[in-house]
């Protein structure tokens, strides 16, 4: 029984079968469509370039052919002594092995009027259908936070002919993930496309009658809205879990197995948060290739095999042309290399090293650079900064 239909899901269905699980495969989702993919959501879903029935991880052909039966409803409670679920219409599902793959919902926002018409979330393509129903040609949007969300849903709202402004409370956007010099860049790509980017802008209310209005920022100013998306991050969906009586502390805590600490339940993606070795702590990480991997593990694991959650995380987002590709994590790094020079150039690298070992790279329209780099921090190369430094301006001019 695999509770949560997306990536974390979709992909452990399809392992267990692929491993040999001959038994029933049952996979419950709340969302009443196919299983689909996330990313685009923000991108060219919204931008209107692909249809949901585009985006589905797979068939319903595929889900019969493999004999996998998909229910639609929520689970609201996990009967641990007899090993059933409970739906919310109060029908019981019985399991051998529970997988929990409930995955995040947005943070809300915590300011007063963030209830009224026209103030948008986004996670689910039903969420993207309201966006666009509001998203005319010629409004004003304003994009409440400046993460990788917040930006893609500029770029995509800006195609549309919107009116753009995002809000972002920190001094920089991106300033949880990246180097100042690359949110210097995505600054500067998306003021000169038309985007009005403003930090240190904390929203303090949302006004209007019953519809949205105005977005007004700690400092005073208002910012005139017709509508507003917000995108100030994600909570585990852990509730599930936590009634279940399992160990959760900013996720579903999972082994390298992706098994929780009830070692007959294991769980994978955006809801769980594991010790990472490499990184030398506990992590919660947020990224489909993530998702899939700890579900491949987790499928293994039930299927009695022994298989552990290995690799290096990797991210990517879409905005404009650029392709950002994100190479492990940059957390508590000392020293950042450039390739390419992002305050004039469109495709750049910055490498992120601590004590001379490579962490993480930022690769912006830079495949080959990516590659590399996973490669290099995959196998903990150390790298001797001046040698780095010299290799990039050798290539740069060669
Ligand atoms: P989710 O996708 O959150 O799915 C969990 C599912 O479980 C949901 O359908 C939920 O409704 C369901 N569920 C929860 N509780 C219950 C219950 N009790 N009963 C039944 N069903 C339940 N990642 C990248 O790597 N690259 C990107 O470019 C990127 N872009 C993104 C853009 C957007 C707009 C968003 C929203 C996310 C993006 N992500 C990106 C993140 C990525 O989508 C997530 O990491 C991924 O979806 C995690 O998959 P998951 O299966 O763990 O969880």
């Amino acid at each position: 029984m695999v509770v949560g239909a997306s990536h974390a899901g979709a992909q452990l269905v399809t392992s267990l079968r692929q491993g040999g699980w001959s038994g029933e495969i049952v996979l419950v989702g709340d969302e009443p469509v196919l299983p689909y993919q996330r990313p685009p959501l923000s991108k060219a879903y919204l931008a209107g370039k692909l249809g949901l029935t585009e985006l589905a991880l797979r068939s319903e052909d595929f889900y019969l052919k493999q004999d996998i039966k998909r229910v639609t409803a929520t689970v609201e409670e996990i009967d641990r002594s007899a090993s059933e679920l409970v739906l919310g219409t109060g029908e019981r599902l019985a399991y051998d092995a529970l997988a929990l793959c409930t995955g995040a919902r947005p943070r809300r926002l915590p300011a007063t009027g963030a209830d009224l018409d026209g103030v948008h979330y986004l996670r689910r393509s039903s969420d993207v259908e309201g966006i666009r129903e509001d998203a005319i040609p010629g409004r004003n949007a304003v994009i409440v936070g400046g993460g990788y969300i917040g930006l893609e849903t500029a770029a995509s709202l800006h195609a549309l002919g919107l009116h753009v402004t995002v809000l972002e409370a920190a001094d920089r956007v991106l300033e949880r993930v990246t180097a100042p010099e690359v949110s210097a860049f995505f600054t500067r790509i998306h003021q000169s496309e038309g985007v009005d980017v403003r930090t240190n802008a904390l929203v303090e209310a949302l006004v209007g009658d019953s519809r949205v209005r105005e977005v007004v920022l700690a400092s005073g100013d208002s910012v005139v809205a017709d509508l507003v998306i917000v995108g100030i991050g994600i909570e585990p969906t852990t509730e599930l879990a936590e009634k279940a009586g399992l160990v959760v502390d900013d996720g579903i805590l999972i082994d390298a197995h992706a098994r929780t600490s009830d070692p007959s339940i294991v769980a994978a993606g955006d809801c769980t948060s594991q010790d990472m070795p490499r990184y030398g702590r506990r992590i919660r990480l947020e990224s489909v290739p993530s998702a899939v991997e700890q579900a491949k593990v987790a499928a293994a694991t039930i299927c009695g095999k022994d298989k552990k959650i290995a690799a290096l995380p990797w991210f990517w987002s879409d905005q404009y042309d650029l392709k950002l590709k994100i190479a492990g994590l940059n957390t508590g790094y000392d020293d950042i290399i450039l390739n390419g020079d992002p305050t004039r150039d469109r495709d750049f690298t910055c490498y992120y090293l601590r004590g001379g070992e490579l962490l993480a790279a930022d690769c912006v329209n830079r495949p080959r650079d990516f590659v590399t780099s996973k490669r290099m921090i995959a196998q903990g190369d150390r790298v001797d900064p001046g040698a780095l430094e010299q290799a990039v301006e050798s290539r740069g001019t060669s």
